[in-house]
């Protein structure tokens, strides 16, 4: 079969491979889309050594059921379902809390991460990492897994500070970005503020609800600060999809006192933190910095039924398997709006 692999460090390219088998516990899956995320980029740019090579990249997977392994039950050929990428090792604290994404064994497995993942014609995977979707469009189910599942996960672990009435600032309106606007829509009753230094994403964030938008620029903090509040007043909640060291400023200049900062993007900035009675001050009065990672199966099971409610919908760009790398790339150059999804 075809398959998309990182066969060194840096080096993406499509390669012919043998059709996988499905062990004990596992599942053959005929893919159906498979997401094309930033991590894959860091994975791709990681130093030797950290990742496996050759490995097929993809950790964003739907597809169909095509044949089971020895034990498997519960599911059959033809079945439609969405991978959650993370293999927690099951028996560690977090784990055994369904916590798979706090797994206290480094490095975290995953498909596409330490296995191989869905950019290919099939994927092999733990049947416990599968979830049904209905009849979704697996080109939908797919960035659900992650796009979709990271920022809901952010959003449950602020959700005490997102009460009605309260304000939300989103940083990056890119494939995660556009899908928490929406889960804020859907699931909150908060005021949105998205920032972006795309024209067309911050167009893409107003049609799907955000009630005001600022294009980021030298005077972003102030033209924030005039929706939120100054100081000590500001947004409740600002998540960051960017992590680069000027979305991270804006984000401390914005958030209230109280407020929370969750810091999901993966750009490398870093966020100082001083005790309060130093100055300049790094964080208002009683501010708290999250750094969330992906979710649980338990949270994908609930965006999965927000998509199938019709409240929650990928905007894609979908490429062919073969065009992949070439997909990668407008990714690294800021060109996709909303998710890039390949259809093996
Ligand atoms: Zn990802
Ligand atoms: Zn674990």
């Amino acid at each position: 079969m075809r398959a998309v692999r990182m066969t060194a460090p840096g080096v993406l390219e499509q390669v012919e491979v043998p059709n996988p088998t499905a062990g004990p516990g596992e599942v053959l899956v005929r893919v159906g889309a498979v997401g094309a995320c930033h991590s894959d980029l860091h994975i791709l740019d990681a130093p030797a050594g950290l990742f496996p090579t050759p490995m097929t990249l993809g950790h964003e997977i739907a597809g169909t059921v095509d044949t089971l392994g020895a034990g498997v039950s519960g599911w059959s050929a033809g079945d439609r379902a969405a991978v959650y990428g993370i293999i927690g090792c099951g028996h560690c604290r977090a784990c055994l809390r369904g916590n798979e994404n706090q797994c206290r064994e480094i490095p975290v497995g995953g498909i596409g991460l330490s296995r191989d993942g869905g950019l290919a014609e099939y994927v092999v995977v733990p049947a416990s990492r599968l979830l049904r979707v209905g009849d979704l469009d697996l080109t939908q189910a797919a960035p659900l897994t992650d796009a979709g599942l990271t920022p809901y996960h952010a959003i449950q672990l602020a959700r005490e500070k997102l009460r009605p009435g309260t304000t939300c600032v989103v940083i990056g309106i890119g494939g995660l970005g556009h899908m928490a606007v929406q889960l804020l829509v859907a699931t909150t009753a908060v005021r949105i503020v998205a920032v972006d230094t795309s024209v067309a994403a911050l167009d893409l964030a107003s049609r799907l609800g955000a009630h005001d938008v600022v294009q980021a620029g030298p005077d972003s903090v102030d033209r924030i600060r005039t929706l939120v509040g100054s100081p000590p007043d500001g947004a409740d909640v600002v998540l960051d999809f960017v992590g680069a060291d000027p979305t991270l400023t804006t984000a401390r200049q914005v958030v209230a006192s109280g407020g929370q900062v969750l810091l999901v993007g993966l750009a490398g900035g870093t966020l100082p933190v001083r005790p309060v009675a130093d100055e300049p001050p790094t964080l208002p009065l009683e501010t708290s910095v999250e750094v969330p990672f992906w979710g649980t199966r338990a949270e994908l099971r609930e965006v999965i039924a927000l998509a199938r409610d019709g409240v929650l919908r990928a905007d894609v760009q979908t490429f062919p398997l073969a065009e992949a790398p070439e997909a990668y790339d407008l990714l690294r150059r800021g060109e996709i709006h909303g998710r890039a999804v390949i259809v093996p």
